[in-house]
């Protein structure tokens, strides 16, 4: 076979089975509207859940960031990247979630594939939620440690993999809100099953940092756990972008040595690094806009009961309607969309087959009103 026809095939495999990704340019947008060829939309697709990605406040920091070290951090940090924003921040986001360390990294993804990589060795296990996210699978695929993966949520099953015997160290990951499906995880009873074993916990906590628990502060805290490796994201309720590990000093030592992505990488822009305080800042003080976001969610899943729709058992912004079939889910899509609200269809292989949804999110800039005709337009779409 060439390069032309393995191209070829693998295209054609994915038009056949309604799987094609395609992007559009967002032309102009915040968490509650975007403009998309030429037309405006309600958006109920952004990750952005307190609106902070248009806050002034944020978007000031960052001037000033940028007037005073520039736009680019010159390097990687081990050389000559790693600024004062860099190091405010990081101590600041540690004291926050009660951590001694965090580290920042360009992104979660690059963060979960750094993490996964350092730490993993041959004859190690990594025993991962079932519906973790494709950072963290992918990596522990690519890891030489055996992945074994447990029923989603389910600490019974994770007690029942552990049986099986192993040679080297465990590491337990899952999420603290579940990107697809917008449940929690239970954090305590994982981590008991893992210390039972001698085993390392990591919870990527891209969904549930600045939105839920004390001040925001995310799931882990919300739920009295502390794991060993805690991944938090800024790209989505910070509103900006990047990511940290929050972890005990000598677990940040070891990733400073051995993450590759910190030390054969670009770091940060510094300027991001003060946005970023000023989003911690923004989240810290954000209980209105968490409070709104609350309102949001109990809005929509009460109207979305009244009219009898298939809501999951999520409490959280992530409220999926699990379709099934992938084209059904695609026309459903653009149904809404011509109606001008915008919502993504989710398909496999992002989750599982017979399983592809409309994935809604809300946010605290989205107005009742907002959610009313959300409402009334997939009522009418599922309707047809
Ligand atoms: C979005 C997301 C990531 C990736 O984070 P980025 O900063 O966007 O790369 C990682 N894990 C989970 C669970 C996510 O939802």
């Amino acid at each position: 076979m060439s390069w032309q026809q393995r191209l070829d095939q693998a295209l054609a495999a994915r038009h056949e089975k309604a799987q094609f990704r395609q992007r559009r340019i967002n032309q102009q947008g915040d968490a509650r509207t975007l403009r998309i060829e030429g037309r405006n939309y309600l958006n109920f697709s952004a990750n952005d859940y307190l609106g902070l990605s248009q806050h002034p406040r944020i978007i000031r920091a960052w001037q000033q960031g940028a007037a005073r070290y520039g736009v680019g951090a010159g390097g990687s940090g081990h050389i000559t990247g790693y600024h004062p924003a860099h190091a405010e921040f990081e101590q600041r986001l540690a004291s926050w979630l009660g951590y001694p360390r965090a580290l920042l990294f360009i992104s979660g993804f690059a963060a979960n594939q750094a993490i996964i990589a350092a730490m993993m060795a041959k004859n190690d296990v990594i025993y991962a939620d079932k519906l973790s996210h494709a950072s963290l699978l992918e990596a522990a695929a690519l890891s030489p440690a055996t992945l074994r993966r447990f029923a989603h949520n389910q600490p019974d099953s994770l007690g029942r993999l552990f049986a099986r015997p192993h040679q080297g160290e465990a590491l337990v990951v899952t999420e603290g809100i579940f990107s697809m499906d917008g449940d929690q995880a239970p954090l305590a009873a994982l981590q008991a099953v893992s210390r039972q074993h001698s085993g390392w916990l990591l919870v990527d906590d891209a969904h549930g940092v600045g939105v839920i628990g004390e001040e925001g502060r995310g799931s882990c805290w919300q739920q009295k756990v502390m794991p060993e490796l805690l991944v938090v994201t800024f790209g989505k309720a910070f509103g900006v972008s990047g990511a940290a590990v929050l972890c005990q000093n000598d677990t940040a030592d070891y990733l400073l040595q051995f993450a590759r992505h910190l030390i054969y990488s670009t770091a940060m822009p510094p300027a991001q690094a003060c946005a970023l305080d000023a989003a911690l800042t923004c989240i810290q003080q954000g209980d209105d806009l968490r409070e709104q976001l609350q309102s949001a969610i109990r809005l929509f899943r009460q109207g979305a009961r009244e009219r009898g729709l298939n809501i999951a058992a999520s409490e959280t912004a992530i409220q999926p309607l699990i379709v099934g079939d992938e084209v059904r889910t695609l026309k459903l899509a653009e149904m809404l969309r011509q109606q001008g609200c915008w919502v993504t269809a989710i398909r496999p292989p992002t989750v599982p087959p017979g399983t592809a949804r409309l994935r809604i999110t809300l946010s605290a800039a989205h107005q009742p009103e907002d959610i009313e005709r959300l409402l009334e337009v997939v009522h009418d779409a599922m309707g047809q």
